[in-house]
């Protein structure tokens, strides 16, 4: 089975039973292994990142420490805009009360 080794910079300094590793007074704390036989972990990219990173305190250690370089790959220097329509609708509440509902919606230019 293949793995990673989660790539959180404090991961090994982390005080939990999974860590542990060695024996009598040689023992130490490990980074944890991720193993990567879970399909769901390879085949949907919404969680390719769990073969990185072993839970959200360590993939956010990750960034904090390596945001600079991070963000250089793809730097965004412009804002992005999203075509919406925005309508006002009047409505009523549960109480039967009037107000204005407004809604926004995306526009296909495609
Ligand atoms: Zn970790």
């Amino acid at each position: 089975m293949s793995y990673n080794w989660c790539h959180g910079p404090n991961c090994h300094t982390i005080q939990t039973q999974s860590r542990v590793r060695g024996s009598g007074d040689n023992k130490v704390l490990r980074t944890i292994k991720i193993g990567l036989s879970n399909n769901y972990r390879t085949n949907y990219p919404e969680y390719y990142m769990w073969q990185y990173f072993c839970n959200n305190n360590c993939l956010f250690d990750y960034i904090r420490l390596h945001l600079a370089s991070i963000i250089a790959i793809a730097p965004r220097r412009e804002a992005l805009e999203t075509p919406i329509k925005v309508v006002k609708e009047k409505d009523t509440n549960w109480r039967g009360d009037p107000y204005t509902r407004t809604r926004i919606t995306t526009v296909d230019n495609a």
